[in-house]
């Protein structure tokens, strides 16, 4: 199997870049990020829990996400691989990802890590919080917080994915297909 972990900061462009791997590569995209929404959207229980946390720019709690993450995998028996966007986000999240794929006999290939400066982070968010309907997106105080989140809890995810010798920095800013083909030629060389 082919499992990457998209990885960056809030607005780094994980989305964007996961919609056109997943079709040359045939992998199926999972974004912890779009499944909290959906569920917002539809009122679940689960929407309702993640919603008060969302709305603030902090991270669902790891239990709820983790558990999440699973049956999502579960539900793609037979997949060819996945991406994984917006996840792992925290060390407890990286370690339960490990166990569980180990657990079905696979392994994390690689994270490829989208780097964009701060300042071209915010002026993106607020850029697509004009369109996007998202209210994490829409103030900038929350952008702000989102970030300091990335900072404090997830960057060290490079240091995790560095050891297993999984690591790969891609430049974030430029072109949509000039970064697509920047991740591809990391991919291929896997
Ligand atoms: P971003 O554009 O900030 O990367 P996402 O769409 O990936 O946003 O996620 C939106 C929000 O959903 C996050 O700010 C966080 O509250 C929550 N979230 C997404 N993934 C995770 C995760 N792996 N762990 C905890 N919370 C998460």
């Amino acid at each position: 199997m082919l499992n990457i972990v998209l990885f960056g900061p809030p607005g780094a462009g994980k989305g964007t870049q996961s919609e056109r791997l997943i079709d040359k590569y045939n992998l199926v995209h999972l974004s912890t990020g779009d499944i909290f929404r959906y569920n917002i959207k539809n009122g679940t229980e689960l929407g309702n829990m993640a919603k008060s946390f969302i709305d603030k720019g902090e991270l669902v709690p790891d239990e709820v996400t983790i558990s999440m993450l699973q049956s999502e995998v579960e539900k793609n028996e037979g997949a060819k691989g996945f991406i994984f966007d917006g996840f792992p986000r925290t060390t407890d999240q990286a370690e339960a990802l490990d166990m569980f794929l180990s657990s079905r006999n696979t392994a994390v290939t690689a994270m490829l890590a989208l780097e964009v400066p701060e300042e071209e982070l915010v002026t993106r968010l607020l850029e697509r919080g004009k369109t996007s309907g998202r209210k994490d997106d829409a103030d900038e105080t929350v952008i702000r917080n989102r970030i300091k989140v990335y900072e404090n809890e997830t960057a060290i995810l490079q240091n995790y994915f560095e050891q297993q010798n999984k690591y790969h920095g891609i430049d974030g800013v430029g072109d949509i297909d000039e970064i697509t083909n920047r991740l591809c030629s990391v991919i291929d060389s896997l």
